[in-house]
């Protein structure tokens, strides 16, 4: 196969020919398949259902009623304890919530704008609020961002983490800049894991705000596909607290894509002076979470099954799907060079990039012929991606037959794309 890079006119017009009938060909199938968000497939939910059995009616409550009572607003000491020990962190610094995350990110970001961090003022009294934002990233933390007002700005990735050069020269200068998103570990979308050295450079950043937070959001902390080869980020909450700054860090974690996506339990860790802070303004919000699905998650980890011999089973069936779609990117598109992706060891999501000013046509391709890919531009912040290149790939949710379908469509559609850019260009 030759690259396409290499191919006169003549040939590029022919290979486009040929794609477009390949194209019309798949497109009568009227496909109807979805690949754009990262969610477990029913096969992996079942993996967790078990799990709604362990509190039921029959259940010894024995001294823990009050588990069933309004109150224990920080979380009930077990699930402090499992989140602890998940976060290698001690149960003191944590706070345990309903089942979302995002929403803990979202209170917190709301709390600095209307209220302030440990005294300092609410951003809403300042004239400028900016994060700092790696790319490509998670479109929700983005658009938490985006709904406050707070100007973003990109920072970009490499396979060690995010440019700290780039980080230190914005944070150390800038008053303005209160945070920054990280997803450290199986990166959304890159699949990558930042080294230890951009650890130890974060926890030793020297703010120019006394209120700048590193979002540090650990969603994929277990989440290895090989047993054998897993990346585990270096504890940034020790980090911080080693080099005399413990406020820095609000780590994010859930069991969502661990057991329910909708019922699983989030949790928050971060130092004693910030949980505090935290606490004085949850009391306002609520008289306490969902204890009883804490109680729940606890035991089941607890007396029948491990996370790590859970988490294997998950992986069991992600792997075949994360290999079906690397595997026919290799086949097809390797000798072309015409594309790059990640090869992540776990997580949910392999990040694409196409020829530059191809990505928005080739999702828009696939979608007339019957495949939803996440949007284009959704991995960077208001959804512009500058070079219009990168599209996350979700191999989780399809059926394998699906989704090896979905892929063949991509795979043709990328080569499609980039032949017309090149014919644009000659
Ligand atoms: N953070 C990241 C990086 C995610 O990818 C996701 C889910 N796609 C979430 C948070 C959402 O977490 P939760 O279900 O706990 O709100």
């Amino acid at each position: 196969m030759k690259m396409y890079k290499d191919m006169n006119h003549e040939e590029l017009v022919s290979l486009h020919d040929d794609l477009c009938k390949q194209y019309e060909q798949v497109k009568a199938k009227g496909l109807k398949l979805n690949m754009a968000r990262g969610k477990p497939d029913v096969n992996q939910l079942l993996l967790s259902t078990d799990i709604l059995d362990v509190i039921n009616s029959h259940y010894d409550f024995g001294s823990q009623y009050e588990y069933c009572n309004y109150g224990i607003l920080d979380g009930i000491d077990e699930a402090k304890e499992f989140f602890a020990k998940m976060l290698n962190t001690s149960s003191q610094n944590v706070i345990v919530y309903g089942n979302s995350s995002l929403t803990i990110m979202f209170d917190q970001i709301s709390r600095g704008y209307t209220h302030g961090y440990l005294g300092e003022k609410p951003w809403c009294q300042l004239d400028k609020v900016k994060f700092l934002c790696p790319v490509p990233g998670y479109d929700r933390h983005f658009a938490i961002t985006e709904h406050f007002g707070i100007e973003m700005i990109n920072i970009p990735m490499n396979e060690n983490g995010p440019d700290m050069d780039l980080i230190e020269k914005y944070v150390e200068t800038d008053e303005s800049i209160k945070g920054i998103w990280c997803v450290p570990q199986y990166s959304n979308p890159t699949g990558i894991t930042y080294s230890d050295e951009v650890v130890e450079r974060f926890a030793h950043l020297n703010p120019a705000a006394k209120d700048f937070r590193i979002f540090w959001d650990n969603a994929y902390l277990v989440h290895h596909l090989y047993n054998d080869k897993q990346e585990h980020v270096k504890n940034l909450i020790k980090a911080c607290q080693e080099a005399g700054q413990p406020n820095l860090v609000f780590e994010f974690c859930s069991t969502s894509k661990v057991t329910l996506p909708g019922s699983g339990v989030a949790a928050l860790a971060t130092s004693l002076e910030n949980k505090e802070d935290i606490l004085k303004h949850m009391s306002i919000q609520c008289i306490g979470y969902d204890k009883l699905n804490q109680l729940r998650h606890v035991e089941y980890f607890n007396k029948i099954e491990s996370i790590d011999t859970h988490m294997q089973k998950q992986a069991s069936l992600l792997k075949p799907k994360f290999e079906a779609v690397l595997n026919i990117f290799e086949r097809e598109l390797e000798p072309l060079g015409i594309a790059e992706w990640t090869k992540p060891l776990g997580g949910y999501f392999i990040s694409f990039m196409a020829m530059e000013n191809c990505a928005k046509a080739i999702v828009q391709k696939c979608k007339e012929a019957g495949t939803l890919l996440t949007t284009a531009g959704a991995t960077y912040p208001y959804g512009q991606d500058p070079h219009d290149a990168n599209i996350r790939i979700a191999p989780s949710f399809p059926k394998l037959e699906e989704l090896k379908q979905a892929t063949e469509l991509f795979v043709l559609c990328v080569k499609l794309i980039s032949v017309e850019k090149l014919l644009e260009k000659a």
